[in-house]
């Protein structure tokens, strides 16, 4: 099928090549000139894993292109995916203007049928905005299909996420467009949910908002079990084995960010009140959520004294391992809470410092590796658990600390072995 992707973002990009390397023709635009320059280049704006090849490869084959031109992009493909972002304004709505900006241009644009599939995250009634938006601007009659198919995959683990999906949502209101998308999604041999276009919308937010609620729900336990005591990888365990509620998601840590919890939160929250539904549940997942990073400032105070002038080491900015995404990242939110305190901060992540010198105060100290953050600092945190964090020397880091204070984060290591080591140690929810 020849597919235009419009967004080449964390989303459209990785759609874009995966659809392409099923064997479809894609094109990715973007206005954004600069990316789409680098992308034409043979660079790639983003970190993620595989991504590179998989775009190398598709371009060489010929079924991988870029432009930054919509118009160019809706002539020649009948199935439009709008793939921009949908960030948060002020109140917590979700932003729609992108998706309105789109939607007037393929109107403007399209030649004969086509098929228009919202795949942001998008509230619940967008499609038929975007329905009544392109009836308005195509001045012609053209027949088109709006769907809703909204995307699942986790950066870090994009492609694979993409390629084998535990399930394939797809909302619609004709066969027509039913017909195309389980064609084009044939290949990847998941289950195919087929619903109306307003249901679709609703999976992808409850999908997000349930999975926010598992995390700070395992977060407050782990308040309990520091309160008492009591060891939060063990009551997890011990909950998770349950498999009416599943491992997943039930690992305690300094809170949820990202460019999609967060955000996704807020605009649910939005559409319910819009409606009329006060979502006070989802209301006290997002507090949790604050509160855990408070917490955090707490409980680094109770072990170094006075904040100001203390300096604290911070391994990993990006809101999750494998990505450079530091979007809504909590360990970004907890630096400039500590930097407000005073306290001098060393920082560094594998892949996400670019991005984090843009966000981040002048104060900031950028370091070459986590042991020139450790150098000389009064407590370390590890805020994400990037996979060389897990194999760091600990008893090199003990000598060159100021003060052997550990804070895990993300609780990684062995409380055992890290108190034999001589640190003190504080997890999330460990004894
Ligand atoms: P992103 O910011 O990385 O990418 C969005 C892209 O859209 C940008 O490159 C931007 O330049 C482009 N864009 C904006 N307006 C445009 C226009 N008028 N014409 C052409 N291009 C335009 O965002 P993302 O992370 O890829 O997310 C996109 C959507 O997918 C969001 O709704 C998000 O909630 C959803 N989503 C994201 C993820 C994720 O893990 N990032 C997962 C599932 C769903």
């Amino acid at each position: 099928m020849k597919i235009c992707i419009i967004g080449a973002g964390y989303v459209g990009l990785v759609s874009g090549a995966c659809f392409a390397d099923l064997g479809n023709n894609v094109v990715c635009v973007d206005n954004n000139a600069e990316k789409i320059n680098r992308l034409k280049a043979g660079a790639i704006p983003i970190y993620e894993p595989g991504l590179e090849e998989l775009v190398k490869r598709n371009r060489k084959e010929g079924r991988l292109s870029f432009s930054t031109s919509v118009k160019e992009g809706v002539k020649t493909c009948e199935v439009i995916f709008i793939a921009v972002g949908t960030p948060s304004r002020d109140g917590g709505d979700a932003d729609l203007t992108f998706v309105e900006h789109v939607s007037r241009e393929i109107a403007q644009a399209m030649p004969s049928y086509r098929l228009i599939v919202e795949k942001s995250t998008v509230p619940v009634n967008t499609g038929e905005w975007v329905e009544h938006t392109i009836k308005v601007f195509n001045k012609r009659g053209i027949k088109f299909d709006v769907a809703s198919n909204p995307e699942f995959l986790r950066e870090g683990s994009a492609i694979k996420d993409f390629m084998n999906p535990d399930r394939i949502v797809i909302g619609v209101k004709s066969k027509k467009a039913k017909d195309i998308l389980t064609e084009l999604y044939k290949p990847l041999k998941a289950p195919i949910v087929v619903t109306d276009i307003k249901s679709a919308e609703i999976i992808k937010h409850a999908s997000n908002s349930f999975l926010a609620t598992k995390i700070s729900f395992i977060n407050a336990i782990s308040d309990i079990c520091d309160k008492v005591g009591a060891d939060i990888v063990e009551v997890a365990r011990g909950i998770g084995l349950d498999r009416r509620i599943g491992k997943e998601f039930l690992n305690a840590g300094i809170g949820f960010g990202g460019s999609c919890f967060p955000k996704d939160l807020s605009a649910f929250i939005r559409i319910a009140d819009k409606i009329g539904y006060d979502f006070g549940m989802l209301k006290e997942v997002q507090k949790v959520n604050d509160y855990q990073k408070a917490l955090l400032i707490k409980k680094i105070e109770a072990l170094v004294w006075n904040l100001p002038k203390k300096t604290i080491g911070v391994l990993g900015l990006s809101f999750k391992p494998d990505t450079d995404d530091i979007r809504q990242s909590p360990a970004l939110d907890i630096i400039t809470m500590l930097q407000k305190e005073g306290a001098k901060i060393k920082v560094y992540d594998p892949q996400a410092m670019g991005r984090a010198k843009l966000e981040l105060s002048k104060n900031t100290e950028f370091c070459k590796d986590a042991y020139a953050v450790a150098k000389n600092s009064d407590c370390l945190l590890l805020a994400t658990e990037w996979n060389e964090f897990k194999e760091l020397d600990f008893k090199k880091i003990k000598k060159i600390m100021r003060q052997p204070i550990l804070i895990d984060g993300r609780n990684i290591y062995d409380p055992e072995e890290m108190k034999k080591l001589g640190f003190t140690y504080i997890g999330i929810g460990r004894k």
